[in-house]
């Protein structure tokens, strides 16, 4: 659109196009470690939780003051908007050493957590040398969760998140592109945690996929598969929790019997307080309900691999 001359008329209908795209806060692990905490009042899981919001506390003093974390060079940026391909694609930035400070700030600041599962975990990871961290960083966020002891996982994704949304942030305006098939983050090319449906004012009613990793958010049609973007037959189950029926249930998974995969959404309407992976965590329990249904979760959640206690 630029250097075209708007009419009066398309000025006004191009103010109320909602943009494709959502990036978070500075706060944006605040805000999770906050979630979590709400959540975690009198919920089953509540030790867990709480012991995720530490993470997050510590992800967001990382993010606050970061070590130098090495990004993708100016040009590249300017080459992947040219392409269209995401400016902070995780297949390459894993594999550079840039995000590697992130993990040794991030496990100063997790030291001080007294468990003994936790210091085990830093303690493997301290130990661990550069390839060996790398590796594990491919391995979660390529999927192969069996490549990498669970319990080191959520380090591993800490680190990654605070890296790539240091990134995030620090990206020039307009280089972020809408991706053809829009199942990926156009920033950094992961997949979503889950789906979040807003209430509010111009976006009411539309669905935004939240990054698993650099926790942004784009535009994604509802009713429409996350993975295989098959439109039909898609089912929408859900807990029922205290009292509330299923319709208003402020979480629910988009399974499809297409490609048996599923993702949860966040109804805002329901929650105006939901944050994609705090309630994803927090609702481990319709993970249960869906797999004994015979379906897949696609969603990574890069704090809790599969076989995570
Ligand atoms: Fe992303
Ligand atoms: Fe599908």
């Amino acid at each position: 659109m630029a250097g075209q001359i708007l009419e009066p008329g398309q000025i006004e209908a191009a103010a109320n196009i909602p943009p494709f795209l959502h990036v978070p806060g500075r706060d944006l692990f605040r805000v999770r470690a906050e979630r979590l905490r709400q959540l975690a009042a009198g919920h089953p899981l509540a030790g867990y939780l709480l012991l995720v919001a530490v993470l997050c506390e510590a992800q967001q003093q990382v993010l606050d003051n970061p070590p130098a974390l090495p990004g993708p060079a100016p040009e590249a940026v300017a080459r992947s908007r040219e392409h269209g391909m995401p400016p902070i694609a995780f297949e390459a930035l894993v594999r550079a050493d840039g995000w590697l400070a992130a993990l040794d700030a991030l496990l100063v600041r997790v030291e001080a957590i007294t468990n003994p599962a936790v210091a085990e975990a830093v303690q493997q990871l301290k130990i661990a040398d550069t390839a060996q961290r790398k590796t594990w960083g491919v391995a979660l966020l390529s999927g192969q969760f069996d490549l990498l002891p669970p319990a080191i996982a959520p380090f591993v994704g800490a680190a990654l998140q605070v890296a790539f949304s240091h990134w995030l942030l620090a990206l020039p305006d307009d280089v972020i592109v809408e991706s053809e098939a829009k199942v990926l983050c156009p920033a950094c090319g992961s997949p979503p945690v889950a789906g979040m449906v807003r209430h509010r004012g111009k976006y009411n009613g539309l669905r935004y996929l939240a990054c698993s990793l650099c926790s942004c958010e784009w535009h994604y049609v509802r009713l429409k598969c996350s993975h295989c973007q098959e439109s039909k037959h898609l089912a929408h189950l859900s807990l029922d929790r205290d009292g509330v029926k299923g319709e208003q249930a402020p979480i629910r998974a988009e399974a499809c019997p297409n490609c048996q995969g599923y993702l949860k959404q966040c109804y805002l309407e329901f929650d105006a307080e939901a944050e994609a992976q705090a309630d994803d965590l927090a609702s481990l329990d319709l993970d249960l309900r869906l797999s004994e249904e015979g379906y897949l979760r696609r969603a990574p959640n890069l704090l809790l691999a599969p076989g995570s206690e």
